[in-house]
C-alpha cells in the first residue's frame, strides 16, 4: 500500500532562464512552504544540473529537468542528462529524444488563455495531438490560469490582492482533452506552477515584490506523490522514487491556496487487495472505489469523462460496473452554490 505522501511543485523557472530567483532561493522558498520536492524546468537548458544544483537543499529534493520548444508544444522533460534540441514543428522528435536518454516528460500546458499583459496575449498551446510516447500532461498550470484572469492591469492587481475572486479552475479544454486521451491509453496528470517570480516593480512601478513569489506558488497547485514507505535519505534513491511515482501516476493534483489538499486518498478496494491511482484493476474482483478527503467537498466520480456519482462529504465510495478509467475530482463549496476546483486524482484503470 502507498502510505506516504510527498508534495512537489513542478515546472519552475530559475535565473538560468527567465525566472527571478536562483535554485538555492527556490529550494529555500519550497522549504518554508513545507513541501518536499521541486522540479526546475528552465527553457532549453540543463545548466542547473550541470552546475551541480540538483540534490537536497533545505530538506527539499531539487530535481532539474528542462522545458523544450519555443512558440508552441512546450514539453517538460525529466531525468535527462543532456539538452534536447527544440523541434517546435515536430514535437514527436523531442519526445523520442527524451525517451532515448532514459527520460520522461509531460505536455506543459495543453491550452492557455493568453493575457495582453504577457507576451502580447500569446497562448502557448500544444498543437500536435498525434504524438505518442509521453508520460502525461499538466492539467492545471497555475501560471496559465493566472494569465487568463489578468486581462488588464487593474484586473491583474485586483485579483492579485483578491485571489479568492479569481477563477483558478483548470481549463475545461484541458480536462476534456485529458478525458479524451484516457480513452486510448494511460495518461498521467500532474499539476504545475510554471512560476517565474515575475517582478512586479518592473511591470508597474506601483508595488514591489514578485508576482507570485516562489513560496506562494509552492502553496498553490502542487503534485502530491504517494510512496510505499518513506522517501529515501540518499538523493539518487529519492529522485528515483519520485520519478517512479510520477511515471506510474501514483499521484494527485491539488491547489492548497484555500484548503490544504494533503491527506486526500483515492483507491480501489477489491477482495484481493488495494489498487492505487495509476494502476490496473479488474472488475472481476468486485472493487469498490474509495475517496477520503481532508475537508468537506463535492466529490465527483468520473468514468470515461462522465460524472457517475457526486456527493458533498468528507468521504465517498462507488461500486463500478463497467470497464475504463475512473478518476475523482473534489470541488470546495463556496457561497451561493458556487464551487472551487481543489483536487484531481489520477485514474484507476479497470478492465
Ligand atoms: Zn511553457
Ligand atoms: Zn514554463
Amino acid at each position: 500500500m502507498l502510505d506516504r505522501e510527498y508534495i512537489g511543485n513542478l515546472h519552475i523557472h530559475s535565473t538560468y532562464s527567465d525566472g527571478t530567483s536562483t535554485i538555492e532561493e527556490i529550494a529555500a522558498a519550497a522549504g518554508r512552504a513545507g513541501i518536499h520536492f521541486v522540479g526546475i524546468n528552465d527553457h532549453f537548458t540543463l545548466r542547473g544540473l550541470k552546475e551541480g544544483k540538483e540534490g537536497w537543499r533545505d530538506r527539499v529534493a531539487v530535481l532539474v529537468g528542462c522545458e523544450i520548444n519555443e512558440r508552441y508544444n512546450h514539453y517538460l522533460a525529466y531525468n535527462i542528462k543532456d539538452e534536447i534540441p527544440n523541434d517546435t514543428a515536430e514535437p514527436q522528435n523531442v519526445i523520442d529524444a527524451v525517451n532515448r536518454e532514459g527520460g520522461f516528460g509531460f505536455i506543459a500546458h495543453p491550452y492557455e488563455l493568453g493575457s495582453p499583459l504577457h507576451d502580447g496575449g500569446a497562448a502557448f498551446n500544444w498543437l500536435r495531438w498525434d504524438v505518442n510516447g509521453y508520460t502525461g500532461i499538466s492539467i492545471w498550470n497555475f501560471s496559465s490560469i493566472w494569465k487568463g484572469n489578468a486581462r488588464n492591469y487593474p484586473l491583474g492587481l485586483y485579483y492579485y490582492y483578491n485571489i479568492g475572486a479569481a477563477d483558478l479552475d483548470p481549463l475545461r479544454d484541458a480536462m476534456a482533452k485529458w478525458d479524451e486521451l484516457l480513452q486510448t491509453r494511460k495518461v498521467v496528470a500532474i499539476g504545475t506552477s510554471d512560476n517565474h517570480g515575475m517582478n512586479v516593480k518592473a511591470l508597474l512601478g506601483l508595488i514591489r515584490g514578485k508576482i507570485f513569489d516562489y513560496e506562494y506558488a509552492c502553496r498553490a497547485v502542487n503534485t502530491h506523490i504517494l510512496l510505499n514507505g518513506e522517501l529515501p535519505e540518499d538523493f539518487q534513491a529519492a529522485k528515483q522514487a519520485i520519478y517512479d511515482a510520477l511515471r506510474h501516476g501514483h499521484c494527485f493534483v491539488g491547489n492548497s491556496l484555500f484548503e490544504n489538499a494533503r491527506g486526500f486518498r483515492f483507491y480501489a478496494e477489491p477482495k484481493s487487495g488495494i489498487t492505487e491511482m495509476g494502476d490496473d484493476g479488474s472488475l472481476a474482483d468486485s472493487p469498490v472505489l474509495v475517496v477520503k478527503s481532508p475537508a468537506r467537498a463535492h466529490i465527483r466520480f468520473i468514468h470515461s469523462g462522465r460524472i457517475v456519482k457526486e456527493e458533498l462529504s468528507t468521504s465517498s465510495s462507488f461500486k463500478p460496473d463497467s470497464p475504463g478509467p475512473y478518476r475523482v475530482e473534489l470541488h470546495l463549496p463556496r457561497p451561493r452554490g458556487k464551487t472551487r476546483a481543489w483536487i484531481y486524482s489520477n485514474p484507476i484503470y479497470l478492465a
